[in-house]
């Protein structure tokens, strides 16, 4: 009796000191990694107003309905939830916590509402996905936005943010996606109210008649939404190092 009791107690005393020394071993892989996907826009825009930034008196449209194809006629919200399903499928194969703002285009979510998704369920990166209209039919390629340096809202969130957008123009870049640049805007609400690291990426100009057809194509949105995922697989390994 007295030896099965001292075996007992070193199994009781062994439990803890295994359990502590089992945390170092847990592979980082294993960590939650949670990215936030914002299908741009809604079927019916909302032109009543919301602060632009938490405490600010500036307001702007809470969410505005978005651009359609020259061609196609297909709105931008339609093909904006089109490519984030097909992203939301890849990162979940990839292991990846995938939270949605929407996941069909009869709903009413405004831009800072969209921004609280993500800081409620602190994603590590948020991709908000559009696309482009400009009044110049030739204009073409892929545009990354975003927060900016200088704006007291975003400070904090533009470094990892600009970091991603950099892997995402390598990404696109390497697939021969046209990539305009990596611009910085102050006036997106749905930047401002973010504290999550978050891009923009305009997919491609619907106001051209090549682009506005291949934005349509599952094949193009799949390339450009694999593109993401390349680059979010690099930013997620550069912040375990
Ligand atoms: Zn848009």
């Amino acid at each position: 009796m007295k030896n099965v009791t001292i075996i007992l107690l070193g199994i009781l005393l062994c439990v803890p000191v295994f359990g502590m020394n089992k945390e170092p071993n847990v592979p980082k892989q294993e960590k939650n990694f949670v990215v936030c996907i914002d299908p741009g826009h809604q079927a019916k825009g909302d032109n009543k107003t919301e602060a632009i930034a938490p405490g600010s008196t500036q307001k702007k449209a809470r969410v505005s309905s978005g651009t359609e194809g020259i061609g196609t006629k297909k709105a931008e919200y339609e093909i904006n939830l089109e490519a984030s399903l097909i992203l939301k499928q890849l990162l979940e194969e990839e292991g990846i916590t995938v939270v949605m703002t929407r996941e069909n285009n009869d709903v009413n979510i405004s831009n800072a509402e969209r921004a609280q998704i993500s800081n409620n369920n602190k994603a590590n990166m948020t991709i908000r996905i559009h696309c482009d209209s400009i009044d110049n039919s030739e204009k073409t390629g892929a545009t990354i936005l975003v927060p900016s340096d200088t704006s007291k809202y975003t400070q904090t969130i533009y470094a990892e943010s600009q970091k991603y957008a950099e892997y995402l123009k390598e990404a696109l870049t390497s697939k021969g996606i046209k990539v305009n640049g990596i611009f910085k805007r102050e006036d997106m609400t749905g930047f401002n109210w973010s504290q999550v690291p978050v891009v923009i990426l305009e997919m491609g100009f619907m106001s051209n008649w090549n682009e506005d057809k291949m934005l349509s194509s599952p094949e193009y949105q799949k390339k450009l939404m694999e593109a993401i995922v390349d680059a979010l697989r690099i930013y997620k390994n550069s912040s375990e190092d």
